[in-house]
This record gives C-alpha cells, sequence and structure tokens, in this order.
C-alpha cells in the first residue's frame, strides 16, 4: 500500500499540529453557540476525530454521508445524500468538517441545504483545500493545508475505497489509477 504513494505531504504529527492550532480559532469563535460538528463521511471521519479533541468547549457531533465522486477521480457535478444527519440544524450553528474541497460542488450544496433547513450559521473546516481547481464559490473559515492540483490519499480520503487507512496525506502514483 505505501509503495502506490509517490509522496508524502502530511504526516499525522503535522496533522495533528493543525488540528490543535484550528480547533483553538474554533473554540475562541463557538464558545457559548453549542455548535453542531457535523462530519462529512467517509473521508473526514480521521480529521474529525482530531478537530473535536481540541475544541474545548460543549458542542455537539452528527454524520452525513454524500457522493459527489463515485470511484473516479474526477468530481461528477452531482451530489447525492446518502445519509441524513440525525437531528435539526434549525437555529444551530453548524461547523461542517471536511477532508478536501476541490470543485466546492459538494459544500456548496450541502451549505445550501443547512440553509435551507434554517441553520443559524454555517462553517466550514477542511483538512485540505485545493483552491485551483474550484469551479463554484466556496470559501472555507478554518483549512489545514492547500494541496497542489494531484490526486492525493491517506487520512481518511481514498481512491476506489482504498488508503483511507493511511497514517498520513500522500500523492498517489498516477501510474496506480490509469491502470485502472
Ligand atoms: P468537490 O465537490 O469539492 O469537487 O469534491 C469534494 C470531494 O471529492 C471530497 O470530499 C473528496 O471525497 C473528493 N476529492 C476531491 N479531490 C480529491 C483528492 O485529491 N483525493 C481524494 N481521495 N478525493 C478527492
Ligand atoms: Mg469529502
Ligand atoms: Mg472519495
Amino acid at each position: 500500500m505505501n509503495n502506490d504513494i509517490k509522496e508524502i505531504l502530511y504526516s499525522k504529527e503535522d496533522i495533528q499540529a493543525v488540528a490543535q492550532k484550528l480547533g483553538a480559532q474554533i473554540t475562541a469563535d463557538m464558545k457559548d453557540k453549542n455548535p453542531l460538528v457535523i462530519c462529512v463521511l467517509k473521508g473526514a471521519i480521521l480529521f474529525m476525530a482530531d478537530i473535536v479533541r481540541e475544541i474545548d468547549t460543549y458542542c455537539e457531533l452528527d454524520f452525513m454521508d454524500v457522493s459527489s465522486y463515485g470511484d473516479a477521480t474526477e468530481s461528477s457535478g452531482e451530489v447525492k445524500i446518502i445519509k441524513d444527519l440525525d437531528v435539526s440544524v434549525k437555529d444551530r450553528h453548524i461547523l461542517i468538517v471536511e477532508d478536501i474541497i476541490d470543485t466546492g460542488r459538494t459544500l456548496e450544496r450541502l451549505v445550501e441545504l443547512l440553509k435551507h433547513r434554517k441553520a443559524a450559521s454555517v462553517k466550514i473546516c477542511t483538512l485540505l483545500d485545493k483552491p485551483e481547481r474550484r469551479v463554484k464559490s466556496v470559501v472555507p473559515d478554518y483549512v489545514g493545508f492547500e494541496v497542489p492540483n494531484e490526486f492525493v490519499v491517506g487520512y481518511g480520503l481514498d481512491y476506489i475505497g482504498h488508503y483511507r487507512n493511511l497514517p498520513y496525506v500522500g500523492i498517489l502514483k498516477p501510474e496506480v489509477y490509469e491502470n485502472n
């Protein structure tokens, strides 16, 4: 599995340090707001676990699964809800936790939905941001790292279901997906 990686970009330690920094900002911004922290499954689960442990105030957690990619490396533009939230977002302050923002299509759709459901506010925290690829004007409030325009895996991010368990973010060797 490690042989499929061209280059390691961020180690577990790098990610934990950035989660600590972002968690402190989120704590300051959302103290006394009892935020509902929404993890976008499945890619954000590892980062979610890091971030919520750095939020030093009352908050609640929920999970949502949306599909935008299927099994390919390119966004289809279609976003489908696979698993919806368990709790109501009405009048709640929301923090969405994402693995990566690429074209912005997934997040745009999600923010629209939460506002339609009358959330009081919606903020976005993403481990990775690929601003070069943006086609929708989504601006995250908290960003771990900006990544170059390459297909990355690990620390929750997959290629056809694999690599989520890698304890780092790395660039997948193009021959791995070109041979498929
Ligand atoms: P967007 O809707 O912003 O184009 O794409 C968001 C989703 O596409 C992410 O949550 C992630 O699942 C997937 N994605 C985008 N870029 C990458 C990438 O470089 N690697 C992986 N593994 N997934 C990506
Ligand atoms: Mg995602
Ligand atoms: Mg994926």
